[in-house]
């Protein structure tokens, strides 16, 4: 068994080229590219001003552009049938739907923050999952933002990435309406191959954390099953945290102390909070467990983190569960769920040699529990987003 690597860079950027000359009949005079992410761990702290350590995919989605005179902007996708036509002003909040509310929205959102976004055609193409827990949502938004960056010359400064983070974190909440806390767009405009990166939402500063991974691999197994629909769990669990950080009297649940959260009278709040407050805490030793190759000391951190998403923040599955001990129990260093919650994908850590039993392990768990086949893929940090001309 093997998991073969998704397209690279250049591949997709072929790909993305072709289609915009098959689909809209124009030649590509630029490429934005940029990757989706797995968090390792420091799950829903974004929100509460806390930590979180996501590694960038190579797994991607690679956006061809071509400039137009008319003001007139089409955009298209591989992954869609449709195809968009209008103009940046329909691409404001309210006024758009579905997949181009999330490649459109970067460009009213761009335009919204200064820049002088022109009429285009662009067309998408991608490796991420859609709606795995992946963010396939952020690495089409960066990427649209680097073909948009590319478009007008140069190439993405500090600020100028700072920039297009800011306008895809308002696409994807203004025009998508999808609340994101920011993680996903800075790890895919910042990331560092090699390396997760830490990000501090307090101080808003990132830094690249190198792996001393080894022989080891991070795995991802994407369940492909999404309870999300049937629950409005990421607003609810959003405002539980605010009810917390308000009776406490923190700006956020990032000041809070285990001590403190005693004074929470409802017991769900409390939980929730607690959540918040330990793997917030987990952030920090993990990094210190990635940086020493300390694997047991990652494994227990991940256990915690997870028993803490299922038991406490209650936004673990039956799949999820079954994925991460099944990982164990064949030999995965560490695993947890990752992402939001109510479905998606698991993340472990897994010696090279036994890649193969842990993958036939869980599909075979899977197929018992009469659950439809998982799918697997190797998370080996890669770089942020880039242009390629
Ligand atoms: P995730 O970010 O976990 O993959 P989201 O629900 O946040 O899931 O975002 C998925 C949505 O992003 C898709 O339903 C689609 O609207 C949009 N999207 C992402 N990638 C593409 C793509 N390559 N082509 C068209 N739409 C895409
Ligand atoms: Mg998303």
């Amino acid at each position: 068994m093997s998991l073969p690597p998704p397209a690279s860079p250049d591949e997709l950027a072929d790909r993305a080229r072709r289609g915009l000359h098959d689909r809209l009949g124009v030649t590509a005079s630029v490429v934005g590219w940029a990757p989706g992410r797995v968090n390792l761990i420091g799950e829903h702290t974004d929100y509460n001003g806390g930590l979180v350590l996501p590694v960038a995919l190579p797994h991607a989605t690679a956006a061809a552009a071509a400039r137009r005179r008319d003001g007139t902007v089409r955009l298209s996708s591989a992954q869609a049938d449709d195809t968009w036509s209008g103009t940046v002003d329909d691409l404001s909040p309210g006024r758009v739907t579905g997949w181009p509310a999330y490649a459109g929205g970067v460009l009213w959102a761009l335009r919204e923050s200064g820049v002088e976004v022109p009429g285009l055609d662009l067309h998408v193409d991608g490796t991420v999952p859609l709606g795995a827990g992946l963010s396939s949502s952020a690495s089409i938004e960066c990427a649209v933002a680097f073909a948009v960056r590319g478009l007008l010359g140069g190439e993405p400064d500090d600020e100028v990435r700072r920039a297009v983070v800011d306008a895809c974190i308002r696409a994807e909440t203004e025009v998508a309406k999808a609340p994101t806390g920011g993680m996903d767009q800075t790890v895919s405009v910042f990331a560092e191959a090699g390396s997760a990166l830490l990000i501090d939402f307090t101080t808003h500063e990132h830094s690249a954390v190198p792996l001393a991974l080894g022989d080891r691999r991070i795995v991802v197994t994407d369940t492909r099953v999404s309870h999300e629909l049937t629950d409005g769990g990421y607003g609810s669990r959003r405002e539980d945290c605010e009810r917390a950080a308000s009776e406490l009297g923190v700006a956020t649940l990032r000041e809070a102390t285990l001590d403190d959260l005693t004074r929470l009278t409802d017991e769900r709040v409390a939980r929730r909070a607690r959540h918040i407050v330990t793997e917030t805490s987990r952030v920090p030793a993990a990094v210190a467990a990635l940086t020493d190759a300390d694997w047991g000391t990652l494994g227990d951190l991940f256990a915690a983190s997870h028993a803490s998403m299922r038991d406490d923040f209650e936004i673990s599955t039956p799949e999820l569960d079954l994925a991460v001990t099944t990982a164990l129990e064949h030999g995965a260093d560490a695993a947890r769920m990752t992402g939001g919650g109510f479905g998606g994908s698991i993340v472990a850590i897994v010696a090279s040699d036994r890649l193969d039993e842990v993958v036939a392990a869980i599909n075979g768990a899977f197929a018992d529990a009469g659950l439809g086949a998982p799918d697997h893929l190797l998370a080996d940090p890669t770089a942020g987003a880039r242009v390629l001309r």
